[in-house]
């Protein structure tokens, strides 16, 4: 079933029932910003928000990844982000993951790697790190209805605006 979040690019869809067409965004990276495509759960309209990239990555030109006491200071909130979660989705496979003993190993080293990192960095940084992220996703949220007052989702079941049906095809023309 066809869903925006695992679409992309831009394109059509087209109701194969009763052949309404619309083209429509799904998704698009540029300029460090995101452009996603969302559906009203409610009158189906199609639309997109914009989210911003909050915080600037690094990218070193070594490709190497760089300590965060080595960063100029623009860069260290995304470093702090990074590694709070690297830290959440290793604590996940420790809890989930299959219990080989190399790879538990593995993912308690890399939590071990970024608390040190993060140890670096003062209580009060990363409390403003992520005391920014969370206004932002607030702010963000609320931008989430529609004209009609109904809700805009981005992994929902597509369905057809006029007759409401979920069978469609979507054919991409630009790929991001
Ligand atoms: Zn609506
Ligand atoms: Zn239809």
């Amino acid at each position: 079933m066809a869903k925006f979040h695992n679409l992309g690019g831009r394109g059509s869809i087209a109701c194969k029932d009763c052949n309404y067409r619309e083209s429509v965004l799904s998704f698009i990276h540029q300029d460090g910003r995101c452009i996603l495509g969302y559906q009203c759960e409610v009158c189906g309209k199609f639309t997109t928000r914009v989210r911003l990239q909050l915080f600037e990555e690094y990218y070193s030109p070594s490709g190497d990844d760089e300590k965060i006491s080595d960063l100029p200071e623009k860069y260290r909130p995304h470093r702090i982000e990074h590694l709070q979660g690297l830290i959440k989705i290793c604590l996940i496979g420790v809890d989930k993951g299959p219990p080989t003993r190399s790879w538990m190993r593995k993912w308690w080293k890399t939590i071990d790697e970024c608390n040190q990192e993060l140890s670096l960095i003062s209580a009060d940084e990363i409390r403003d790190v992520n005391n920014r992220r969370e206004a932002y996703e607030r702010e963000f949220n609320a931008t989430l209805i529609c004209e009609c007052g109904g809700g805009i989702n981005c992994d929902q079941n597509l369905f057809c605006p006029s007759c409401r049906s979920n069978n469609l095809a979507y054919k991409i023309s630009f790929i991001s």
